[in-house]
């Protein structure tokens, strides 16, 4: 597919350490989803044998880079983090114009590959093993972790610059070696990772990079068995493809999936408080993260206060072009996703819901170069509806009236996903109740769902296969165990 207009830039596919035209010679148009007259470049629609080749390269050049000591692998990372450091207003302008988040979101993700970055510097140079004392006489018993080999590293749109720093840097501080696939949405943010790579000097074939259709190259990169350890993040019905894949080779997997993530409300004196906190952590974004706040579920008794506390904060966001500094959110990541969220808040009237705040596609003027949807607030809602069901993943928060708080944690179980959970309440008994019942990976009290740089990050239920992410249990994924005797006497 072309532009027709020959001054945009066309890039690349990153393999072997060296630039390389996907062998189909295909490129694709990637726009601006906050203008798409704005035509950013055109990147490979990459072919199986691409995403082979990259396969190839990385188990080359496994064996000398996880030989290495972990104190130089972590030279080569600090490099990264440096050139990163330098270059955080460029990365999160190209982001911006890619992802169409406001330059303030943007400016995070950098910001924060810099912080984890630097945290698994530090853990790859204590990665501890197992020492016991042996049940036989003149005996060592050690377990040490060694690499897995070649990892898979598969992201998703809406995070586009951090997920890749999240699944590249572990495994590549680890020893392992790297083939990433960055969203078809996304790709410059995967070019501008590769370009730090390159320019940090690592070694041709640690990381590779090929851009295109997961739909095409997912399964071969998947079922190659030369891959060891497969890291992905996005939807529940890939991640379940993929695991499917995985098992035939018994490659380990790391899937990090969609959510449904509910937010109990119960006995909270604050409401100001947690009406910022939930307004925030369900429009960030424009509503398009996995750990969006998306069910409210509420106390009949404090429903309707809430409800018109939320409401007046909705009011305040200004919707346009993330680049524009008075803009507080971006349009939805393309046209498909837009129609899907239009769907689901009509599909809620359908089911007898009321939309409460918002509801429409902003049309007319520069509304019409991208797809806009208003802060969605929807409430009568119960648990059958199907917003309340399925992930949205757009800017719609739906509220749910309970009579109990029993009924509460019931309801917010009730659903496939687990990922985060959160909790307002002055009842110590509940909150405590409330940690230990809610089925969740991530479970947040009187706050957002905002979580720290060094805490493992994961889901479960349908949210979450494999050992989580960030934090000291990443490791566990990107490593296995080896265990060695010695009988010295
Ligand atoms: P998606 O459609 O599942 O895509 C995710 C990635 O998988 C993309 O790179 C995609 O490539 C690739 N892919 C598609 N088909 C594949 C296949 N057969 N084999 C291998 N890879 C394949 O998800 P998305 O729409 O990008 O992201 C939104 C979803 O991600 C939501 O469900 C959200 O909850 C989830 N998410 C979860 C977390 C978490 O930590 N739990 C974090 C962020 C997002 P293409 O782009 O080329 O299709």
């Amino acid at each position: 597919m072309s532009s027709g207009n020959e001054s945009i830039k066309r890039y690349l596919n990153y393999i072997g350490g060296s630039w390389k035209e996907p062998t189909g010679g295909e490129y694709y148009p990637n726009l601006n989803p906050a203008d798409e007259t704005d035509v950013i470049g055109h990147f490979p629609l990459s072919t199986v044998d691409d995403a082979v080749e990259a396969v190839s390269q990385a188990h080359r050049a496994f064996p000398a880079w996880s030989r290495l000591l972990p104190q130089q692998r972590a030279q080569y990372i600090s490099r990264f983090a440096e050139l990163l450091e330098k270059d955080v207003q460029r990365i999160a302008e190209g982001l911006c114009r890619e992802e169409g988040k406001t330059m303030k979101e943007a400016m995070g993700e950098p910001g924060r590959g810099y912080t984890e970055c630097n945290y698994f510097i530090g853990e790859a140079q204590r990665l501890d093993g197992i020492t016991m004392p042996s049940d036989r006489a003149n005996v060592s018993s050690v377990a040490v972790r060694v690499p897995l080999g070649v990892i898979a590293a598969i992201s998703p749109w809406n995070f586009p610059f951090l997920t890749p720093i999240r699944k590249i840097i572990p495994a590549l501080a680890t020893g392992n070696t790297v083939v990433f696939k960055p969203a078809y949405d996304t790709p410059l943010c995967g070019v501008m990772l590769m370009e730090l790579f390159d320019q940090a000097g690592f070694p041709p074939g640690v990381v590779n990079m090929v851009i295109g259709r997961g739909s095409t190259m997912g399964d071969a990169i998947c079922g190659d068995p030369r891959v060891k350890g497969i890291t992905f993040t996005g939807s529940t019905t890939v991640g379940r493809r993929i695991n499917r894949i995985a098992a035939a080779n018994f490659t380990k997997v790391q899937l990090e999936m969609g959510g449904k993530n509910p937010c109990i409300v119960a006995q909270y004196q604050d409401l100001n408080r947690a009406a910022d906190a939930i307004t925030a952590a369900a429009f960030a974004v424009t509503g398009q993260r996995c750990t969006s706040i998306s069910r409210v579920i509420v106390m009949r008794n404090q429903a309707e206060e809430l409800e018109t506390l939320i409401t007046e904060r909705m009011k305040s966001y200004v919707l346009g072009k993330g680049s524009d500094p008075q803009v507080t959110m971006g349009p939805v990541i393309n046209r498909a996703a837009g129609e899907s969220i239009m769907q689901y808040i009509r599909s809620a009237e359908e089911e007898g819901a009321k939309i409460r705040a918002g509801g429409r596609q902003l049309t007319g003027g520069k509304f019409d170069k991208g797809f806009y949807i208003e802060p969605t607030l929807i409430t009568e809602v119960t648990p059958k509806m199907k917003v309340a069901i399925e992930e949205i993943f757009g800017p719609v928060l739906v509220v749910i009236k309970v009579d109990s708080f029993e009924e509460a944690v019931s309801v917010a179980n009730d659903s496939e996903y687990g990922l985060a959970a959160s909790l307002f309440s002055d009842n110590l008994a509940w909150i405590h109740e409330f940690q230990a019942n809610v089925e969740s990976g991530m479970v947040h009290i009187n706050h957002g769902t905002v979580t720290d740089a060094c805490m493992p990050f994961g889901g479960v239920k349908s949210s979450g296969l494999g050992p989580f992410s960030k934090g000291s249990t990443n490791k566990d994924f990107y490593t296995n165990y080896k265990v060695n005797y010695v009988q010295y006497r």
